[in-house]
């Protein structure tokens, strides 16, 4: 099964550090998801990995089945397995959603291997209806004019498509109504598979009401400071993160 290792990280945005050690293992089949306060690097970690230029790994690393993901392109980290959903997802003028994600699907193909028209759209139909998207909605501009949810349904179609080995979501429940929240829910279980690992990032407890996770790790001043099961979560929602500084001795 893949395997996503992350190994004492450190990170820095405009010099200053944000991710301090930072170590998680993921593994095919696992969802796990990170909790944790406004401003603790969650996000950071998710650009780190994906490499967004403005974020500089001082050391550490991270892999995907052994190979060293932070010698790859960005291109590369996605044709490796990686796919990330940022928090504010960009618009691209003049390429249709439908165009966009068949070349994305071929980009991770071998040449003269790619997927056929007939196929593309098979597929295409078959999961945009699992996301209950009108049809229209291949044929728009990418995320040019839509609306908050739309964004985010369109990235778990991407998602779905796509097939990744592993996934980061960041912060995918936000500005979600809770029929949107369902949806992409759904989504995002409908992966589960040996094939298929997740780190869900999110602010809130919410979200894992409708996808479990296997382990749950508080993630603060850059770092994981707590892990257990999805019980964490709930414990975390009902009375916030204080006894967790208090266990620590963290103060803000
Ligand atoms: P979280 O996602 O946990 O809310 P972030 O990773 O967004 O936290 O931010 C962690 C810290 O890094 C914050 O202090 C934030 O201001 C800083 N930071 C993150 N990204 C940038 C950036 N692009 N430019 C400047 N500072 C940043
Ligand atoms: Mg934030
Ligand atoms: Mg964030």
């Amino acid at each position: 099964v893949p395997h996503l290792k992350i190994e004492n990280l450190h990170v820095s945005v405009e010099g200053k550090e944000i991710l301090k050690d930072f170590n998680l293992e993921i593994k095919g089949g696992e969802f796990h998801a990170i909790m944790g306060p406004n401003g603790t690097g969650k996000s950071t970690l998710a650009s780190a990995i994906m490499g967004h230029p403005k974020y500089e790994i001082t050391s550490g690393s991270v892999s995907i089945d052994g190979e060293d993901v932070l010698e790859m392109e960005v291109d590369e980290r996605a044709q490796a397995g990686l796919f990330l959903a940022m928090q504010y997802p960009s618009e691209i003028s003049g390429i249709t959603n439908a165009d966009f994600l068949r070349s994305a699907i071929n980009a991770k193909r071998e040449e003269g291997d790619e997927i056929s028209l007939m196929k593309f759209i098979r597929q295409l139909d078959k999961k945009m209806e699992l996301l209950d998207m009108d049809e229209s909605f291949s044929h728009r501009y990418l995320n040019e004019g839509f609306s908050g949810g739309e964004k985010k349904r369109n990235e778990i179609l991407q998602l779905l498509m796509l097939e990744p080995k592993f996934a980061i979501l960041d912060e995918i429940d936000s500005g979600l109504d809770i029929d949107a929240l369902k949806v992409v829910s759904k989504g995002v279980n409908e992966m589960r598979s040996e094939n298929f690992g997740c780190l869900i990032i999110t602010h809130y407890q919410r979200l894992l009401n409708y996808i479990t996770p296997d382990k749950v790790h508080v993630m603060m001043q850059g770092r994981i400071v707590k892990s257990g099961g999805a019980e964490l979560a709930a414990r975390l929602e009902a009375e916030g993160y204080d006894w967790i500084k208090a266990e620590l001795g963290i103060e803000d």
